[in-house]
């Protein structure tokens, strides 16, 4: 019966079953026939990076992207500096495993405001397309849910996220549409399309959103549990034109306490039932 469902388009990020190793997740996901996975980047800390990109070879999985850089405002000249070194680095990584894609959580400064967090988040992405470009590894601005503007993202709509995109204007940068972080919004279909016209859609997360939310991190739903129309916003971007994987990226305690093989059967399910 398993073997009928498509699974061609699943993509599991590694954080959702952070429980495991990045090993343990190349052979769980390989075994349960996900041929997709975004892999978070502490993950490769102490790691070969050869052996690692050899795994996912023998194991048929192919990386959508690496998660994550980013976070590039600050009031310190030299913070922003240092993010744009630590950015070159997940490049780098990126490149070495096989990964065409660095999501980006373009971060903010609570001390200053988030106009001048974005001016510094287009500075920052400048300054780091020419080193993406030679590595042939793409970028792509996460807009995240308002709840985090403070501190991890001072874009936190599609429309910011399209008009930087566009203001950019590159082939190496487009957007990571999340529908935990843009759900909620009345101009997300419009966006969706503005942002499939100019090529943008990189990527496409998927989770849900539960009410209530006990915790602005950790407190994430499998899709289906929660208010998210998950598949209709899947349509609006196949609309657009997206074909690539459909990433599932789940935070959540609650989950992260189960076992985590039962999990990736749920994952599959959810996925063929509500995305
Ligand atoms: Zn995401």
């Amino acid at each position: 019966m398993e073997d009928k469902i498509d699974l061609n388009r699943l993509c599991v990020h590694t954080q959702t079953t952070k429980p495991w190793d990045l090993h343990t997740c190349i052979k769980e996901y390989h075994k349960a026939g996900i041929p997709h996975l975004s892999i978070w980047r502490h993950l490769l800390e102490n790691q070969d990076l050869k052996l690692v990109k050899k795994a996912l070879e023998d194991h048929q999985l192919k990386v959508t992207s690496l998660v994550r850089g980013g976070f590039f405002p600050s009031v310190s000249k030299s913070v922003r500096k240092e993010a744009i070194q630590e950015n070159k680095k997940a490049i780098d990584e990126a490149k070495a495993i096989g990964a065409p894609l660095v999501v980006l959580v373009c971060g903010a400064d609570p001390k200053q405001s988030l106009e001048t967090s974005r001016s510094q988040i287009q500075e920052g992405i400048q300054n780091l397309l020419p080193y993406a470009k030679e590595a042939n590894v793409r970028l792509a601005i996460e807009p995240l849910h308002p709840m985090y503007a403070g501190d991890k993202s001072a874009i936190v709509t599609l429309e910011q996220a399209n008009d930087m995109a566009e203001l950019i204007d590159d082939p190496f940068i487009g957007i990571a549409i999340d529908v935990y972080h843009l759900w909620w919004d009345n101009q997300l279909q419009k966006q969706i399309e503005r942002c499939g016209k100019h090529n943008n859609i990189f990527a496409f997360h998927v989770c849900d959103w539960l009410s209530p939310t006990t915790d602005m991190l950790t407190d994430r739903g499998l899709m289906g549990e929660g208010s998210i129309p998950v598949r209709e916003i899947r349509k609006w971007t196949e609309k657009a034109g997206f074909q690539g994987p459909i990433e599932v990226e789940i935070f959540s305690e609650r989950l992260w306490g189960i076992n985590q093989q039962d999990y990736l059967k749920q994952i599959k399910q959810a996925y063929i039932e509500h995305t």
